[in-house]
């Protein structure tokens, strides 16, 4: 399979060239049309084998750059991850000019704040600060078209599950989500079962 396969823009497929992304990794190549199809996914798949692109791709193919709302909202564990997911989104969005904004705790709320306040297509955060974001109304969700909930089994383990079903919950119904864990746990089970839309199962 070759980049080509896919229905993707002359600007994504320029960004993957200048990535070094000479084919699609095995779990691009299950993911990225399905995901074009705007199906809901849960994805079985370890980190280190290309998941972030994997919705990354997708993600920047369908945001529509005119949309000042943030349409894509990516959920991670940790901080460190949210930033290295804000720069690969970064770096496949670079010649669509793709603004990617990244919130996480331990780092001043004002200055998210004002991030969020500008043209933003996709947020990528943890739990607890989305969700203070959310609830102090600094990021508007009446666009938000795609959810993506990567390393779930890591969500569940540090205790934020319970966020993230509190922001999933104010999310507009009408969505796309895609669900990443390398476990799959009762409680990621049952999150998938209440919250997605006939998910189809993919496993790398
Ligand atoms: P991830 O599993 O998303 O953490 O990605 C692991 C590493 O693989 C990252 O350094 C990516 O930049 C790289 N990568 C992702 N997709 C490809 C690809 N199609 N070809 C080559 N490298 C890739």
């Amino acid at each position: 399979k070759s980049f080509n396969d896919f229905k993707l823009s002359e600007n994504i497929l320029r960004a993957l060239k200048s990535l070094n992304y000479e084919k699609p990794t095995d779990v691009q190549s299950k993911v990225i049309s399905l995901a074009l199809e705007k199906n809901d996914i849960v994805v079985k798949s370890q980190t280190g084998s290309g998941k972030t692109a994997a919705f990354g791709i997708p993600i920047c193919e369908m945001v529509e750059w005119e949309e000042n709302k943030p349409q894509a909202l990516i959920l991670t564990p940790t901080r460190e991850l949210a930033a290295q997911v804000k720069e690969d989104i970064t770096n496949i969005g670079r010649y669509k000019r793709i603004k990617a904004t990244a919130v996480y705790g331990k780092q001043p709320f004002d200055k998210q704040k004002s991030e969020l306040k500008q043209k933003t297509h996709v947020v990528v955060g943890t739990p607890g600060r989305v969700l203070d974001h959310i609830e102090k109304g600094t990021f508007k969700l009446e666009r938000l078209d795609y959810l993506i909930i990567d390393e779930a089994d890591e969500m569940l383990n540090m205790g934020f599950i319970d966020e993230v079903e509190a922001i999933i919950q104010k999310l507009p119904t009408n969505r796309v989500t895609m669900l990443f864990s390398a476990t799959l746990p009762e409680d990621i089970e049952n999150l998938c079962y209440k919250y997605m839309k006939q998910p189809i199962d993919i496993e790398v």
